[in-house]
């Protein structure tokens, strides 16, 4: 079999979805068609180095290709960890977080969403973090810092209007958590 061979048996570029790149503009990734995959960006990424298959220069390749399956059965948009190096290196302004995020948006749309980003958003909800450690209580004592952090957690009144913004979002149409007010 030549390497061609395999690849095809890989990727099916005449089952690819089209309207994928359009979708990504419109929710964000405006710049899409900038990309030259000249991979500045993977160089910088964290996903890349941790070995998930579809960090930002990939995720765009595959935007362009259409592959709207591929990205949605796999874990790793929701594994971008917001530090924007790629938006700085970038030769071409493409932004790729921000392409990273519209296809988020694309997932929940579909409702394609890993338990662990659930469990962000119901942990963003209940606490105001997506990643809260509870029971870090002791080691931030023992390191001189306040049991809470200065945050939602340590303020009852700005986590009660956060979840009352986050009540008026498209999230509490989605249904995926639970949002009941306080006292109700
Ligand atoms: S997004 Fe920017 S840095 Fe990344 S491959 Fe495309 S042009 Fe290069
Ligand atoms: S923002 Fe996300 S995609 Fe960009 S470098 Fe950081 S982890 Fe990678």
């Amino acid at each position: 079999m030549t390497n061609e061979q395999a690849v095809a048996d890989i990727i099916n570029l005449s089952e690819g979805d089209s309207s994928l790149a359009n979708e990504i503009r419109e929710l964000g990734g405006e710049e899409l068609l900038e990309c030259i995959q000249c991979a500045k960006c993977a160089a910088a990424c964290p996903l890349a180095l941790a070995g998930f298959s579809f960090f930002n220069k990939r995720v765009i390749q595959a935007v362009l290709m259409g592959l709207r399956d591929a990205l949605l059965d796999d874990s790793s948009i929701w594994a971008c960890q917001s530090c924007n190096r790629c938006t700085e290196i970038c030769p071409r302004e493409v932004n790729p977080f921000e392409i990273i995020q519209a296809m988020r948006r694309v997932a929940i749309r579909e409702f394609a969403l890993p338990t662990l980003s659930i469990e962000g958003l119901k942990s963003l909800y209940d606490t105001g973090h997506a990643v809260y450690l509870a029971g870090a209580g002791n080691t931030r004592n023992k390191v001189g810092l306040p049991e809470k952090p200065p945050s939602t957690v340590a303020n009852p009144e700005a986590l009660k209007e956060l979840q009352a913004i986050l009540r008026k979002t498209a999230l509490a149409e989605l249904g995926i958590i639970p949002m009941e007010e306080p006292g109700v």
